[in-house]
């Protein structure tokens, strides 16, 4: 999904900052602020009509949210005490959210994009009926994280994927299906020395540019060449410790959760990567490296079922040789392919491919297993 926004004044706030510390901030300059309504409390929805999928995630207003139900009743308390007996809250269409779709029946859900993971949940005393409230730990919706398949948690046995759950890694894996992104880690330069641009700048010209994961030149476009802490103190500038990485390789670094990185900035990288003639996949390890990581859960589906590896990141042309759209990842020979911007997959779709969208891959799995 494309919106077209005015962000001319954010251009003039950010030049009125001065020049960026460090190039990881530079990408979050392009995002609108989130409605503030949107974080704490939420808004309460009056109907799930309201509320949108994009893709299997959960959308309000084109930006990804999370639903929650604050209300607890009489058992606000035992969820304040223990938040594994909270109310779950969801993160993408799953069987829950849809049979609420199709029923018509509907809790009194609470939209929000706050990702601290502290949901502000209220209800009273059973005995008193004194009305109480606080913070808690709310758990995640198991039927969401199936339905996403989301770091291969369909698989028996699979409960990291539950234990370890966090907020802002999940909204992070999933940048490219949204045009906002959470703002709150802007500015948030602490540690960086005073003449980080300087250093960030010359290590990137050593090593001319180029991504150490993935070997992608951004000689072109070197805002979209990070330096990256490998010890992860930012203060600490010591050769060893620095690593020039391409946005897309960065933001899949252990610990950046916060990072987001856009859809095209990710397409852009995986363009040059196909023009510098890249050695294509041979194992779906590499597939996961290179491709979104938004299509991890289908991914994984395709490692366990030893389906052939595909190209990542295609690029689709009209008769004229123009590029008209990407594909994420692409079985040419069978002409099968996924997308995640719709406008990539009708483009496509005009060429003969069989295209499906990333959610619609893992839903209809066998479908995808047909047609190769
Ligand atoms: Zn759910
Ligand atoms: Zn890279
Ligand atoms: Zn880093």
């Amino acid at each position: 999904m494309k919106l077209k926004v005015d962000l001319s004044e954010l251009f003039a706030a950010a030049n009125r900052m001065g020049p960026p510390v460090e190039d990881e901030f530079v990408l979050d300059v392009e995002r609108e602020p989130w409605e503030d309504k949107l974080v704490g409390d939420g808004i309460e929805l009056e109907d799930i009509g309201e509320l949108d999928a994009e893709d299997g995630l959960l959308s309000y207003r084109g930006r990804q949210v999370l639903l929650y139900i604050q209300d607890h009743g009489s058992k606000v308390q035992e969820a304040l005490l223990d938040s594994e007996s909270g109310k779950r809250y969801h993160v993408s269409e799953c069987r829950t959210i849809h049979d609420m779709r199709n029923k018509g029946r509907f809790e009194r859900y609470v939209v929000t994009n706050d990702i601290s993971g502290e949901f502000h949940i209220t209800g009273y005393d059973y005995m008193s009926r004194k009305p109480v409230e606080g913070n808690a730990a709310l758990k995640v919706c198991k039927n969401c994280l199936k339905y996403l398949n989301y770091k291969g948690y369909s698989k028996p046995g699979n409960y990291s994927a539950f234990m370890s759950f966090d907020l802002d890694e999940f909204f992070q894996t999933y940048s490219s299906f949204f045009s906002h992104h959470p703002r709150r880690r802007m500015g948030e330069k602490e540690g960086y020395t005073r003449d980080w641009a300087e250093i960030s700048r010359s290590y990137r010209q050593s090593r001319n540019y180029k991504c150490e994961k993935c070997s992608v030149s951004l000689i072109n476009r070197p805002q979209l060449l990070h330096v990256h802490h490998v010890n992860g103190v930012k203060s600490d500038n010591c050769l060893d410790n620095l690593k020039a990485l391409c946005a897309d390789c960065h933001s899949k670094e252990a610990f950046h959760e916060g990072m987001y990185v856009s859809h095209s900035d990710r397409q852009a990288i995986m363009r040059l990567r196909q023009e510098q003639h890249f050695d294509e996949p041979d194992n779906w390890q590499q597939v996961m490296e290179l491709a979104d990581s938004g299509l991890r859960g289908f991914i994984e589906q395709c490692r366990a079922e030893r389906l052939t590896i595909p190209e990542v990141g295609l690029d689709i042309t009209d008769v004229n040789g123009e590029v008209k759209g990407m594909l994420e990842l692409a079985w040419r020979k069978n002409m099968v392919g996924i997308a995640i911007d719709e406008e990539d997959r009708n483009f496509a779709i005009t060429q003969g491919w069989k295209i499906f969208s990333v959610h619609g891959a893992i839903d209809k799995f066998h479908q995808v297993k047909e047609v190769l």
